[in-house]
């Protein structure tokens, strides 16, 4: 058994998409990012990395490069997952926490559950999403911005 935890947050502005678990959500501001912002994958994706001994998702996909402009997010979450497969590791399970003050993301996380759980080729009772508020602490909690944090478990050659 391998475990890994990863982190990510990204800062609100206007007039940008809101992308979470892949799926997009109907709000008046969206993140400010390289990629398409999608912070539950960029912390799920270092949790993988984090797992597998891979380094981080920065090293993999430089924000530096072109290549990773507007990309989505479930693009460089089936590398990682396509990384994982050559080296012989099994997902056993993620659990994600995204912390927003607003908007709701309820009603959005059984479509964000199915789409990680397709590109991570597993059960979507193996994906857990859970959103919490910060009660208007800190920068989630003034509306700032979105995090997430990750944790997974990954099998090694089918124990
Ligand atoms: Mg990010």
């Amino acid at each position: 058994m391998r475990i890994g935890h990863g982190y990510d947050a990204h800062r609100f502005a206007p007039e940008r998409r809101l992308v979470l678990g892949g799926v997009e959500i109907p709000h008046d501001r969206g993140m400010v990012a390289h990629s398409d912002g999608d912070v539950l994958i960029h912390a799920l994706c270092d949790a993988l990395l984090g797992a597998a001994g891979l380094g981080d998702i920065g090293g993999h996909f430089p924000d530096s490069s072109a290549d990773f402009k507007d990309i989505d997010s479930r693009i460089l979450l089936r590398h990682v997952v396509a990384l994982l497969n050559e080296r012989a590791l099994a997902i056993s399970n993620a659990d994600i926490t995204v912390v927003a003050q607003a908007p709701k993301l309820k009603p959005h996380v059984p479509a964000m559950r199915e789409r990680l759980a397709a590109d991570l080729c597993i059960a979507a009772d193996r994906v857990n999403i859970k959103a919490t508020t910060t009660e208007g602490m800190g920068f989630t909690g003034r509306g700032e911005g979105i995090a997430a944090y990750a944790v997974v478990l990954l099998k090694e050659n089918g124990e």
